[in-house]
């Protein structure tokens, strides 16, 4: 049992804040982004340093608490979070370096990627990530990474060149290609498992001014541009990315009053070049199906970043499942539409991320990431702000998933997955599943790092 006494004097040894049940700020801190889960740890350690985070991993061995990592509070299942335990709680660890001479950027475990993309800006450069603003850098890194630069310059994880990491019995190392190369292979696409990673060292790219957007067409329309799509995005020049939607018009400006609420089909581009390029790219797309409205002109990296946060805020209702798919037959297509049409609210969508070009360049083994072969990560999401409609959108994400998951390749990416058991996450790791078993039985062997999309370590698993 945790007493007063051992908060104490762990608080004195502590420089950032230990928040507890009754302090004013416990019920806005516990909170995370999915407002589904609701969790009540015993202690949330808000860590300023990395002797912080060395200290609370000891004083959560010390008196058998479990433990959650906490990057941006954003994962699907709530990982971030846990209750009864310690959260190692990363969010005052906000700073970034960028050298732009080696393009090298050094961000604190707790950034957010418009923290990254901000900095970087400034520079001409940015690291690749995923398609918002608010993510965490922690999770959205440790699980992969997938986003508007993918096809040019590969996953999040492609780009990570080192970290810093505090191991179970609370030592602090270097991970990368030199320095625990083992433990550095398991970090890009491991997830939470093996440590918290305090800082990450990622190699940036010139970006700045991209010309991006979505283009919008009318559910009549989706079958044909979705056909079209899955032609063309496989082909195309890595410079540019496009991910395949289906949303709801939000009722708002810059969207014509006629097509509000309307539910259509999405492409949203991301372009690294000129507009002149641009329209010569997308030229077939335009002559072949007129989009209804398009949004797509030049616009400033981070413009296209957080284009979608303000519809996306934090404290909506979320429910996820996901696939990998290789192939986008007739018959997929047909469903797709089926239940794009019966999209529960507004927020709810499905994106179909592109995994090809550059991210196709490394091996399924290279990272523990195995789906370097499928050609989009899917995604249904039901969401909501009214809790009251927590269930129909979990329902429409389900029936939608189910329907579609006999097309999918086998696994799925596990930052788009929310609590779905063992037989799941092996699946998504495939082959490289007993090594980073081995791995974490190395690194990890009292399975202490276990709210994440677990590893179990190979002894505890029974494997060699
Ligand atoms: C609106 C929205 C949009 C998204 N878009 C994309 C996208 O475009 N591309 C994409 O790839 N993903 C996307 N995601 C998924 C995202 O990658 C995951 O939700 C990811 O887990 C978020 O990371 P976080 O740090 O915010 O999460 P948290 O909830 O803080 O943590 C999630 C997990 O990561 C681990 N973790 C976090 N930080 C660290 C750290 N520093 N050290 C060790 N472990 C850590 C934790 O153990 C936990 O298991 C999106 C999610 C949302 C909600």
């Amino acid at each position: 049992m945790l007493l007063k006494d051992d908060i104490a004097q762990f608080r004195s040894q502590f420089r950032g804040s230990l928040i507890e049940p009754d302090h004013a700020d416990y019920e806005q801190e516990r909170k995370v982004y999915n407002a589904m889960i609701s969790r009540k740890p015993r202690l949330i350690a808000q860590c300023a340093d990395v002797a912080d985070v060395m200290a609370a991993v000891r004083f959560s061995r010390e008196h058998g608490l479990l433990v959650s990592i906490r990057g941006g509070g954003h994962n699907a299942a709530g990982l971030g979070i846990c209750d009864d335990g310690l959260v190692i709680d990363l969010s005052l660890m906000r700073y970034i370096r960028v050298d732009p001479a080696t393009r090298m950027v050094r961000v604190g475990g707790g950034c957010k990627w418009g923290d990254v993309d901000h900095a970087t800006h400034a520079f001409g450069l940015a690291v690749p990530s995923g398609i918002i603003s608010t993510t965490g850098v922690g999770g959205l890194t440790l699980g992969g990474g997938l986003g508007h630069l993918t096809r040019k310059y590969g996953l999040t994880i492609d780009n990570l060149m080192a970290a810093d990491v505090v191991l179970a019995d609370g030592s602090s190392v270097v991970a990368s290609a030199d320095e625990n190369s083992d433990l550095f292979w398991a970090l890009r696409g491991g997830g939470g498992n093996f440590g918290v990673v305090t800082s990450f060292l990622f190699q940036a790219h010139p970006v700045h001014t991209v010309c991006a957007g979505p283009m919008l067409w009318q559910l009549d329309q989706a079958s044909d541009v979705m056909k079209w799509y899955r032609e063309f995005i496989v082909q195309a020049p890595e410079e540019i990315s496009g991910f395949f939607a289906f949303l709801t018009v939000p009722p708002a400006p810059p969207f014509p009053t006629e097509l509000h609420l309307k539910k259509m089909c999405a492409i949203v581009w991301c372009y690294l070049g000129s507009m002149e390029q641009a329209t010569q790219i997308l030229e077939p797309i335009r002559s072949f199906r007129r989009p209804a409205v398009e949004l797509f002109g030049p616009m400033p990296f981070p413009a296209l970043q957080t284009m979608f946060d303000e519809l996306y805020p934090p404290g909506l209702q979320w429910y996820w499942k996901a696939d990998f798919v290789k192939q986008l037959p007739d018959e997929a297509i047909a469903l797709h539409i089926q239940h794009a049409a019966a999209l529960p609210t507004m927020h709810s969508t499905m994106h179909l991320y592109p995994i090809n070009g550059m991210a196709r360049r490394t091996r399924n083994g290279d990272t523990p990431w195995n789906y370097r072969d499928a050609n989009w990560g899917e995604v249904f999401v039901g969401v909501d702000p009214d809790n009251a409609n927590k269930d129909r959108v979990t329902a429409w994400a389900r029936d939608y998933w189910e329907a579609l998951h006999p097309f999918g390749a086998g696994g799925a990416y596990v930052n788009f997955m929310m609590d779905e058991g063992e037989d799941r996450i092996r699946a998504s790791y495939g082959e490289n599943y007993g090594r980073l078993a081995a791995i974490k039985a190395k690194y990890d062997p009292d399975n202490f790092f276990r709210v994440n999309q677990n590893i179990l370590p190979a002894r505890v698993n029974g494997e060699s």
